[in-house]
Order: C-alpha cells, then sequence, then structure tokens
C-alpha cells in the first residue's frame, strides 16, 4: 500500500472500509485520481468486523428483495472476476424458518440468483434435524469474501493514508485541503460518522453488532444462514455472525454477553460442534438508511436549501436541481447489513455518475432522504 505524495487528486475519498475501497476501484477504472484517508487503518470499521458472508435475500418478491439480488449478482461476479483468490465459493444454504416462509420463497422465486435449488429436509446433510424442518434453499453461487483482503486488493495501487482524522471539510480556490492534500472533489465514505455535519441530513441509522470466530474440528462443507451465519470450516476455524445491537450508544451494559452467548447457542442448535473453542470476536457497525436503500449522490447543503425554498417543508416541489449542493462532494453510504453485496454495485453506478452522466435511480438517491428530512424539520 502506497503512502500519499503531496499532489492535486481528483478525488480524496474518506473511509477505507468496502464503501471507500469500492469507490476508489471504480474511479479508479475511469482514470480519476484518487487518495483514500482513513482515521485509523483500512478496514478498521464495521467492513473489518463483518462475517463478509455474500448471500442473497429470500422470502419476498419486493422490489428492494429484487434490487439486493441484482446486487449479489453483481458483485458475485466482479469478486469472481477480480478478486477470486480471496473469495470462499462453497455455496450458501439459507435455511427456512417456518412454513409460511416456504410459500413466501416460491411466490418471490421469479427474483432470485440463478442456481439455486430448494432442498427438502431429508435432503440436508451436515445439520441437525430439527433445524432443517421446513427445508432450505441452497444457492452455488453464495460464498464469504475475505473482508481485510478484499479491502487491501482492492485499494492496491491506489494512495492511502492511514491515521488521518478528517474533522472539517475545507474548500479554497476550487480544491478541498485536507492536511497538505489537495483534492477537487470529496467522496465520503464514513458511514454514519458523527464528524460530518452535512450528512445529518440523511439521517442514518447504526446497528452494532459481533462476529465469532471458533475453532472445532467439525466439517461444514457448505456456508449456511438461518437466524444466524455460520461459514464453511476452514483450517479448523468457523466464523458465526452476527449480533443485532441497536441504540449502542445508549446501553450501559458494555460485554454483551447475553447477545453473544444467545447467537452461539442458536448457531449450536443448527450443527454439532465438535470441540467449541471462542477464538476471537470482532465488534463493528452497520448503518442503515430508514428505508434499507444504500444512499449515494451528491451531498445536498439541507440548510441553505431549506432556507432557500422553504415551501419544501409543506411538500411542495423544487426539482432537484435548483438545490444547494457542496462543491463536488459526493456520499456513498447506507450499506446496511449487506455491504459487501451492496458496494461493488453502487460504488460502479456513483463512479458512472460522476464520470459519464450516469443516472442514479431515484430510490437511491440523497434526494429521497433530504426530503423525509425536510419534513421532519416541519414537524420539529
Ligand atoms: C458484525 C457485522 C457483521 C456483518 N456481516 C455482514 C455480512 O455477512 N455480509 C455483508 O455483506 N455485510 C455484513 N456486514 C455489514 C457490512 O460490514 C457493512 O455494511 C459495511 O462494512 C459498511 O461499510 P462502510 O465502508 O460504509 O463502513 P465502515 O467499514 O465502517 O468504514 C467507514 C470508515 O470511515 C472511517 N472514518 C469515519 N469517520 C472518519 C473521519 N472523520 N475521518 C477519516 N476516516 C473516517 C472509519 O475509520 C471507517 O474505517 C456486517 C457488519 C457487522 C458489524
Amino acid at each position: 500500500m502506497q503512502t500519499s505524495k503531496k499532489s492535486l487528486f481528483d478525488f480524496a475519498i474518506i473511509g477505507a472500509g468496502i464503501s471507500g475501497a469500492s469507490c476508489a476501484y471504480f474511479l479508479n477504472r475511469y482514470g480519476q485520481k484518487v487518495v483514500v484517508i482513513d482515521k485509523d487503518k483500512v478496514a478498521s470499521g464495521g467492513s473489518g468486523a463483518a462475517g463478509a458472508f455474500l448471500s442473497p435475500k429470500i422470502c419476498s418478491n419486493s422490489a428492494y428483495t429484487a434490487f439486493i439480488n441484482e446486487a449479489f449478482e453483481f458483485s458475485i461476479k466482479f469478486y469472481r472476476d477480480n478478486f477470486d483468490l480471496h473469495l470462499d465459493k462453497a455455496g450458501i444454504l439459507r435455511l427456512l424458518k417456518t412454513e409460511l416462509d416456504l410459500k413466501k420463497c416460491k411466490l418471490g422465486e421469479e427474483i432470485l440468483p440463478k442456481n439455486f435449488k430448494y432442498l427438502q429436509p431429508k435432503e440436508i446433510k451436515n445439520l441437525k434435524k430439527e433445524a432443517c424442518k421446513f427445508g432450505g434453499y441452497f444457492f452455488k453461487d453464495g460464498a464469504v469474501i475475505d473482508s481485510i483482503g478484499v479491502i487491501k486488493a482492492m485499494l492496491e495501487g491506489i494512495d492511502v493514508l492511514e491515521a488521518l482524522h478528517v474533522e472539517v471539510l475545507r474548500y479554497e480556490d476550487g480544491c478541498y485541503k485536507i492536511a497538505g492534500i489537495e483534492a477537487k472533489g470529496i467522496i465520503l465514505c464514513v458511514g454514519n460518522s458523527e464528524d460530518f455535519e452535512e450528512l445529518k441530513f440523511l439521517g442514518l441509522k447504526d446497528i452494532y453488532g459481533h462476529r465469532v470466530d471458533v475453532k472445532s474440528a467439525t466439517k461444514l462443507p457448505f456456508h449456511m444462514h438461518k437466524s444466524c451465519s455460520i461459514s464453511a470450516s476452514r483450517d479448523g476455524i468457523i466464523h458465526i455472525g452476527a449480533t443485532h445491537i441497536p441504540n449502542y450508544k445508549y446501553l450501559i451494559q458494555k460485554d454483551f454477553k447475553k447477545e453473544i452467548d444467545d447467537m452461539l447457542e442458536l448457531a449450536k442448535s443448527y450443527l454439532d460442534f465438535d470441540g467449541f473453542e471462542v477464538l476471537d470476536i470482532h465488534f463493528g457497525k452497520r448503518n442503515s438508511t430508514s428505508d434499507f436503500y444504500p444512499v449515494l449522490g451528491k451531498v445536498i447543503n439541507a440548510k441553505e436549501t431549506l432556507k432557500k425554498y422553504s415551501y419544501i417543508k409543506k411538500g411542495s416541489k423544487v426539482p432537484k436541481e435548483k438545490y444547494e449542493y457542496y462543491p463536488n462532494m459526493f456520499v456513498h453510504s447506507g450499506l446496511g447489513a449487506r455491504g459487501f453485496v451492496v458496494a461493488p454495485k453502487t460504488a460502479e453506478i456513483l463512479a458512472k455518475n460522476i464520470c459519464d452522466d450516469g443516472q442514479i435511480d431515484k430510490r437511491l438517491d440523497t434526494q429521497r432522504l433530504f426530503l423525509r428530512y425536510a419534513k421532519r424539520e416541519v414537524l420539529i
């Protein structure tokens, strides 16, 4: 990994998780000169804690499910074509929880990624009988990605600055100036960081969680998910994820022993572990929007736009071209619980939008969250 020289960049990307790495990768492919900055280390945020299961969404035929499954197909191909070494392609078995799940899955089959097969309970091997009583869907293309390895690989050949906490975005003479770096544009890939007032209007929420690495002699030949995920065993190690802890900041309890124990008990109810030694517990946060779609696009100067067009608060329409924006500043965030599934697809859309006038679907762009923010403002 290189360190940055003092020079002018097209974009400074703040945040070196899967969001920032994906943006850097695609902008670089478009010939943009980028630098990636992180207050800590590469993949030190939620991305480093993730189990990084690449799993489709099932049991629903909603537009959101279709979006996730398109992103799944895109990302599997993307990782295979470019970062195959980091991909554990054992396939993923999604066990159903109820009889109703099976009905819902059948209805939504047309938006499932290709290469799937419904398995009857008696066809499922390696797992406890009781856990499989409604059968499951096996996705041959399902995988687990080595989260830290793939992010480092995506950033190869790209300038990276670690241990640089960006607190102020100073824009002067057509450039952002950050600790000796000059960049014509900024991409904020910081999740729900409190450092940036500019992102408040997105109303992002955090859900914290744990992944546990376990040593066991049990050999599971595929990845699986029911109410928690269990990876295939590699060199005697199995990853189990993840807990879901909203409102972490307001919780006094610090060790989350109960949440972790509950998750491990669930895993034990699916798989007979031959030896079970906890090697490591990873903790991090996911961030998501109120409608769960990721958010990407130009950063709206929410306060100035509302000052100029206060009637937006009451629902009057103003074309988004007339909004006030921070100069050449973009965001790529709200990746939720499937950041590794979604980020390659959404980063490609953003890079195409910036470099090639590509459109951002209105379900993904910043405007929808701004309009919700404007409505909230009128209620306060
Ligand atoms: C326990 C757990 C399990 C998960 N399991 C899966 C899974 O199985 N499959 C899946 O696809 N996804 C999974 N996820 C979700 C996935 O990890 C997230 O969606 C993804 O990591 C979000 O990536 P990000 O780059 O937006 O955020 P992050 O990885 O958190 O990166 C943000 C970066 O910004 C940096 N930063 C913040 N503020 C500043 C600043 N002011 N200056 C400089 N740098 C700054 C941080 O240091 C951090 O490195 C899981 C998440 C968790 C926590």
